[in-house]
């Protein structure tokens, strides 16, 4: 037997069809018409015996009214929506269920479910797991490959924007930020009490952007985090329907962001000249429009395909050696795990983005060649520091284009045959054999980049903490 709810109605149906009322029914198989009232809403559950009796009253089989499948299409869609307002979800709304009797149309009820297996559908969505947030992950990158990591219609907007109010080259002030959010109608608002983990809230009906009091050290700049919430406005999201559609909002917000700190006309023309000299160079393309190097090495990628004509990669490795980011379109093989996911993995020991961490002198960029399965490439790796540890930006080409770049002249080439484990990560012979089954050694827990997000209309930012936030400031708002 299924369950009683389904029993229920399937009692029920043969009762119409046999024409008689709950009382009738009730009293030829000897219960009380409210007993079988409540077996047909599936409220409580009969004796075999009384099942047998029913099915001989109403001329059936018993198996007729065990079967699970619901008697009609009508009473499949008034179980569906009995169970889905029985379950947490719809409780937690906190709004009244509604009883599927006679007096609901079809056409109400059909409407009903849909409703709610929209609902449903949305918040399995929404709570993404870890699995889920890695296959997105994935699948975005991928996607970013095919198309070399270029968003020209974003591009087109980010110039638009930062034309709009005067800009013409250099560095994107703040003060040019500031206006450009008035243009669209938003205040800059700093404050010290931002929802846990939320980079910045806009409050759409006050027109307020609400940003942290100050940059956060190694992390994004405060023009960046203005233009990134302006760019949801201008770019006309709205709110995340899945975990999918979140990073890939969050990776448009990004663009933009680049693009109106390093925009694509000023930008194509500097790295043009640098490549003309045969000097190009991250650490000067991020000096000469005041960003983070990680910034510049990403905004280099945006451009270097579709208007240097050449593939690139870019990496953000960890002090472990763990990929936190990448991307490439030139063939270099990145570490995957089973699912074709690169955040986490360990890169080569031989790799520039690993060797650069075991120089003394830091502050100039790290050139190395590499020769791999796959060919050989040149990289520049600078390297930095966060409160969480040292993590390497590396910028890469194929052999054929180190022509273009600064540090082309270096004597620095490593062999790395990763992923075979004959590389870097087998031990030596004679080390397997003195340490063997001698020792042991107690993992670290991997703090993850893509650990379970909180559910909330934003993933990972708490929705009771967020409209706590909107209050308390709304009521300043004079
Ligand atoms: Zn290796």
């Amino acid at each position: 037997m299924s369950d009683l709810v389904t029993l229920g109605h399937r009692i029920r149906h043969f009762r119409g069809l046999a024409g008689l009322t709950l009382d009738q029914l009730g009293q030829r198989v000897g219960i009380a018409g409210s007993q079988l009232s409540l077996i047909e809403n599936g409220r409580r559950e009969p004796r075999l015996r009384l099942i047998a009796a029913l099915a001989e009253v109403l001329g059936v089989a018993v198996a007729d009214l065990l079967d699970d499948a619901p008697p009609s299409e009508r009473a499949g869609l008034e179980i569906e929506l009995e169970r889905l307002q029985a379950g947490s979800l719809y409780a937690s709304l906190g709004l009244p269920a509604v009883r599927p009797g006679k007096n609901v149309s079809d056409e109400t009820l059909t409407a009903l479910v849909g409703l709610h297996r929209e609902l449903a559908r949305k918040s399995r969505e929404s709570i993404a797991t870890p699995e889920e947030a890695r296959r997105a992950n994935t699948e975005l990158r991928q996607r970013v490959r095919s198309i070399d990591n270029h968003l020209p219609a974003i591009e087109d907007l980010a110039e638009e924007a930062v034309a709009a109010v005067g800009h013409v080259g250099g560095a994107l002030t703040h003060r040019s930020v500031t206006l450009m959010a008035e243009r669209l109608g938003f205040d800059l608002v700093h404050v010290g009490d931002l929802p846990h983990s939320a980079r910045s809230v806009t409050d759409l009906a006050g027109g307020r952007i609400y940003l942290p009091p100050a940059s956060i050290p190694g992390g994004h700049g405060l023009r960046s985090m203005a233009l990134q919430a302006m760019a949801h406005r201008i770019l006309g999201h709205s709110e995340p329907a899945s975990y999918a559609d979140f990073l890939q909002q969050r990776l448009e917000i990004n663009y933009f962001a680049a693009a109106c700190l390093m925009p694509r006309r000023q930008s194509v023309d500097f790295l043009r000249e640098a490549k003309r000299n045969h000097d190009i160079a991250v650490e000067d393309f991020r000096d000469a429009f005041g960003t983070t190097h990680e910034s510049a090495a990403l905004r280099f990628t945006n451009l270097a395909t579709a208007y240097l004509d050449m593939q690139v990669h870019f990496l953000r490795v960890g002090d472990d050696g763990a990929v936190y980011k990448a991307y490439e379109n030139d063939g270099l093989r990145l570490p995957v795990d089973v699912t074709g996911s690169t955040e986490g993995q360990p890169v080569c020991r031989r790799w520039s983005a690993r060797v650069a961490f075991d120089r003394v002198n830091r502050t100039t960029e790290f050139y190395q060649y590499t020769d791999t399965p796959e060919g050989t490439f040149f990289d520049s790796t600078q390297t930095g520091a966060t409160a969480a540890g040292e993590f390497s930006i590396t910028v890469g080409v194929p052999f054929v284009h180190s022509t273009w770049f600064r540090g082309r002249e270096t004597d620095n080439r490593l062999a790395s045959t990763c992923p075979d484990a004959a590389c870097c990560r087998r031990p030596a012979a004679g080390l397997s054999e003195r340490w063997s089954g001698k020792a042991w050694s107690s993992a670290k827990l991997h703090a993850h980049i893509l650990s379970p997000l909180p559910s909330g209309t934003f993933p990972g930012v708490d929705d009771h903490e967020l409209y706590e936030f909107l209050e308390r400031h709304a009521s300043d708002a004079g």
